[in-house]
């Protein structure tokens, strides 16, 4: 009778955790076909992407086991541990998230339990809460997913500005190099492979969403980013949180690019200009080629009126 009640209770919360995830994402998302797409970079080194899944997945095979960056939307776990068993046979042991955000960490909560996920002190803070980004979560925010799974995939392991894990070639460097998306952005460097995963504080070339609800800075964000390109040495491949990969040169051009956008919207602000008029008459300068103009999607457009308002806010 008990084993009946108990097999009961658990479809029950299985059937619950379902209806969780398929609220958090569009219902067109959340039917269709999760299929992972690898990118192979270096004979063991894979990025793993797909559509409608979230951030890169960055899959680092090491002569002892697997670790993975990041682990999508909700849902995208399994299938992720899918491909990767097309890849190696080796177990997965480690998890390392860039960020705190529901598209980078959610899949966490499908590996398996005994698996060590090492986050950035900052970000272990943030996952406990799953506060929604500014303006991108819709309001009310999705349940927080990892209350939902009972702490499963919540972060074991946590470094404040460098942490190196493993060595030789299976050594992987963590580090914190300041604000900017969030306030725990950890940069994942493969030294021997001369690889660098950088999360959404290089997401890709266009105007970065800068999530102050998770502490993120639009003051500080192009510092940030130059610290990391003075700091990080002999590295030939960046892996962005949601484009293609791109070069240390982009990193470098990314970092100015954002320390223009802050000049441009102090300038406007110590002129008297209001935040809609900064929003409407801004335009990406010339010299930034391949970069998304903010005109060019009403979200773009959204985003680029948000990081106005938060520079201008963070600036006195
Ligand atoms: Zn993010």
């Amino acid at each position: 009778m008990k084993r009946i009640i108990l097999l009961a209770t658990l479809v029950t919360v299985g059937a619950l955790s379902l209806g969780v995830a398929a609220f958090q994402q569009p219902p067109a998302a959340a039917t269709a076909p999760k299929v992972v797409e690898v990118q192979k970079l270096r004979d063991n080194l894979f990025m793993l992407t797909g559509n409608g899944g979230g951030g890169n997945t960055a899959v680092f095979v090491r002569s002892d086991g697997i670790t993975v960056v990041d682990t999508k939307n909700p849902g995208w776990g399994q299938p992720i541990l899918d491909k990767i068993k097309e890849l190696s046979s080796k177990p997965v042991t480690t998890i390392i998230n860039t960020h705190t955000h529901g598209d980078h960490v959610s899949g966490n909560v499908e590996f398996p339990a005994t698996v060590e996920v090492i986050v950035q002190e900052n970000t272990k803070a943030n996952m406990q809460e799953m506060r929604g980004a500014t303006g991108v979560t819709p309001n009310p925010p999705p349940p927080n997913i990892f209350k939902v799974n009972n702490g499963r995939g919540l972060p074991t392991k946590s470094f404040k500005d460098k942490m190196t894990v493993g060595k030789g070639a299976d050594e992987i460097d963590l580090y914190y190099f300041g604000r900017g998306h969030t306030n725990g952005d950890a940069w994942v460097v493969f030294p021997a492979l001369r690889v660098v995963h950088a999360g959404d504080i290089f997401s890709g070339k266009n105007l970065p969403l800068l999530d102050a609800n998770n502490f993120g800075s639009g003051v500080l964000i192009g510092d940030t980013l130059a610290k990391a390109h003075k700091n990080l040495k002999n590295i030939e491949t960046v892996i962005t949180g949601h484009s293609t990969t791109m070069t240390m040169a982009d990193l470098a051009e990314y970092a100015e690019f954002n320390k223009d956008f802050m000049k441009d919207v102090q300038a406007a602000k110590k002129a008297g200009k209001s935040v809609d008029e900064i929003a409407a008459s801004w335009k990406i300068p010339a010299k930034y080629k391949g970069y998304t103009d903010p005109a060019s999607t009403p979200a773009q457009t959204a985003r680029l009126k948000a990081n106005v308002q938060i520079v201008f806010d963070e600036t006195k």
